[in-house]
C-alpha cells in the first residue's frame, strides 16, 4: 500500500531541460513548495548532452526589438511541419523564447552565435564557446560541457538556492486525478522509501521522450523498422516514454506530430574518428550489395534511404589519399567539437578494429581483399569503385549529383571501409498541449492543474527542423508552463 503524507504546491515528474527549468522559473514567481522527481540518480536528462540551441540570428538583430527574428523562426517552423503545427503553440514559443535566453544568461551562460546548415538552408544557433567543466569524453561532438549541461548545472544550483525539493531514484508511476476526473490531485511514485503518494493541485509532465524504448519506437514508428537492421541510440536510458505512459493511463491521447529522431550513418561501436570520417563527403558510400546508392553530401540526413537498403548498412569507402585529405583538412564543425585529433587518430581506431573481423570496418591492399573482409560481392565493388573513379575524372556526378569539390578518386592502397549503421538521437512528441503548456489531451478538454514541456509533447514537433528547436522547446515550454501554473494558482 503507498504511504500517505507528503504534498507540494507543484510537482514537476523530470528533472531534465524542461522540468529544472520549470522548478526554478515557477520558485521565481511564488510557487512555494516545488517538487522534482527525477528517476536517475542526477538530474539533466537528455539535454545534459546538448550541444547547440536555436540561434536568434545574426548579431546585430540581438539589439533590435526581435520581432523579425519572431516572424521567420515561426515562419520557417511552420514550413518545416507543413502547416500542421499548432500555431498558437509554435507562437507562443517563439515570442517566448529570447526572454529565456536572456533568462539563461543572466545565470551566467557564455553563448556565441554560429552557422548550421539544414538540407542546404543556413541557420544560426547558440552554442557554447568551448567545452567546460572539465569532463573527459569519449565523443566530443556531444555533452557534457556544452550548452545543455552547462544550463542544466546552472538551473541545478537555483533550485537548491531556491529551495526546491529535488528527489532523486523516485519515479513517478501514476498521474492522479481527482474523483470528477477533471482535476489532478497528485502523483504515486516510488523511490527508495517504497511506494507513496505526493498530492498536489498542480503537476507538469516533464518525463523526456522514448528513444531508449524499442518497444514505443516500433509502436510509433513502424516504418523505420520495416527493414532489417539495429537502430542504435544515443539518448539516456531514462528516456523510455514514462510521461507518455502515463498520460495515457488517464485517458489522454497523443498528437500526430512525432520524430523518432533516426539519424544515419553513425559508425557503430561508436569510435569518434572512424564517425567523423564516415560523414566525410569526400568518402564513397557503398551498399551491402556493393553499390553506390546515394549522394554522400548529405551526410548524417541519410537514415531513411539508409533504412532501404540491404541490412540498413552502408560502408565508407576511402583510400589513403582520402584519407589523409580529411586528416589535414576537418571541416568547421569538426574543429569546433575538437574533432580533429579524433580524425588524425584514425589509423589506430582502423587498426583497432581491423584486428576484431566483425566487418565494423577494415583496411586492405586491394579492393578484392577488402570485398572479402566486409563480406560484399567483389566484382560488384570494383566496378562500383569503377564508376565512381570515372565520374571523379570527369569532374561531375552524373548518378548522385555531390558537389564536384568532393569528388576524390580511390586509386592509392590501402583502402579502407567503415561501417554505417542509424541512431536514435532522441524522439519528440507525445502529449498534446495548448500554448499555455496545458495539458488538452481529451477531445480539446483538458485537465485543471496539469502541463506538459518538452520531448514528451505535440504541437510543435517536425523530422527536421531549425538546428537546435529541441533543447530551445525544453527550456522554454518549462518556463512557461511554471508562469502558467503561478497564474492558475494565484501564487
Ligand atoms: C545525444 C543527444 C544530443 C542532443 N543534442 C541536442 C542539441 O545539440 N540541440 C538540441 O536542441 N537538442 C538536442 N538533443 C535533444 C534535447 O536534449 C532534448 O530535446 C531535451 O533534453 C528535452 O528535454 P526534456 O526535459 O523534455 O527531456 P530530458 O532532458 O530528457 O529530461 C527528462 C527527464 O525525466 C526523467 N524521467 C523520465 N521518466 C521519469 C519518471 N517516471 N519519473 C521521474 N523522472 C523521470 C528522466 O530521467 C530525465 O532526467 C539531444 C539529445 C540527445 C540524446
Amino acid at each position: 500500500m503507498p504511504t500517505l503524507g507528503d504534498s507540494a504546491d507543484l510537482v514537476i515528474i523530470g528533472g531534465g531541460g524542461s522540468g529544472l527549468a520549470a522548478a526554478v522559473r515557477a520558485r521565481e514567481i511564488g510557487i512555494r513548495d516545488v517538487v522534482v522527481l527525477e528517476k536517475t540518480a542526477r538530474p539533466g536528462g537528455n539535454a545534459w548532452l546538448a550541444v547547440v540551441m536555436m540561434g536568434l540570428g545574426d548579431p546585430d538583430e540581438l539589439s533590435a526589438d526581435m520581432t523579425a527574428w519572431r516572424d521567420r523562426t515561426f515562419t520557417a517552423m511552420m514550413r518545416f511541419g507543413d502547416w500542421t503545427l499548432d500555431a498558437k503553440l509554435v507562437r507562443a514559443f517563439v515570442d517566448k523564447y529570447p526572454q529565456v535566453v536572456a533568462w539563461l544568461t543572466d545565470r551566467g551562460m557564455q553563448l556565441e552565435t554560429g552557422g548550421f546548415e539544414v538540407g542546404g538552408r543556413q541557420f544560426t544557433i547558440l552554442r557554447m564557446p568551448e567545452r567546460k567543466g572539465g569532463y573527459r569524453v569519449s565523443d566530443p561532438s556531444r555533452g557534457p560541457g556544452f550548452i545543455g549541461s552547462t544550463a542544466g548545472d546552472l538551473l541545478l544550483e537555483d533550485c537548491q538556492k531556491l529551495g526546491v525539493r529535488i528527489l532523486t531514484k523516485t519515479r513517478a508511476t501514476k498521474i492522479l486525478l481527482g474523483e470528477s476526473g477533471k482535476e489532478v490531485r497528485g502523483v504515486l511514485v516510488s523511490g527508495p522509501d517504497g511506494e507513496r503518494t505526493i498530492r498536489a493541485p498542480r503537476v507538469i509532465l516533464a518525463a523526456g521522450g522514448f528513444g531508449a524504448n524499442e518497444e514505443m519506437m516500433r509502436k510509433y514508428f513502424p516504418e523505420h523498422f520495416r527493414g532489417e537492421g539495429p537502430i542504435n541510440t544515443l539518448c539516456g536510458g531514462s528516456s523510455t516514454g514514462d510521461g507518455i505512459a502515463m498520460a495515457q493511463d488517464i485517458g489522454l491521447a497523443m498528437g500526430e506530430d512525432m520524430d523518432p529522431g533516426i539519424i544515419g550513418p553513425g559508425h557503430h561501436p561508436w569510435r569518434h574518428g572512424l564517425h567523423e570520417a564516415l560523414l566525410r563527403p569526400e568518402t564513397l558510400w557503398v551498399n551491402r550489395n556493393g553499390e553506390r546508392f546515394i549522394n554522400e553530401a548529405v551526410s548524417f540526413m541519410a537514415g531513411p534511404a539508409l533504412m532501404r537498403q540491404p541490412g540498413a548498412i552502408l560502408y565508407a569507402l576511402l583510400d589513403s589519399g582520402i584519407k589523409e585529405h580529411i586528416q589535414a583538412n576537418p571541416s568547421p564543425r569538426q574543429v569546433q567539437m575538437g574533432g580533429e585529433e579524433w580524425l588524425r587518430a584514425l589509423d589506430k581506431d582502423l587498426e583497432i578494429e581491423a584486428g576484431w573481423n566483425r566487418n565494423v570496418s577494415a583496411v586492405a591492399g586491394s579492393w578484392d581483399e577488402l570485398a572479402q573482409k566486409i563480406g560484399v560481392n567483389a566484382e560488384v565493388l570494383r566496378a562500383t569503385v569503377d564508376r565512381y573513379n570515372a565520374l571523379c575524372g570527369q569532374g561531375r556526378d552524373a548518378d548522385f549529383v555531390k558537389d564536384s569539390r568532393y569528388l576524390m578518386p580511390l586509386r592509392t592502397p590501402p583502402y579502407c571501409a567503415i561501417l554505417g549503421v542509424r541512431f536514435c538521437h532522441g524522439t519528440e512528441g507525445g502529449v498534446k498541449v495548448n500554448e499555455r503548456m496545458e495539458v488538452t489531451g481529451r477531445a480539446g478538454l483538458r485537465i485543471e492543474g496539469l502541463y506538459a514541456t518538452g520531448d514528451n509533447t505535440s504541437g510543435w514537433v517536425t523530422e527536421w527542423g531549425v538546428p537546435g528547436t529541441t533543447l530551445a522547446f525544453a527550456f522554454t515550454s518549462g518556463y512557461m508552463a511554471a508562469e502558467s501554473a503561478a497564474a492558475n494558482a494565484g501564487g
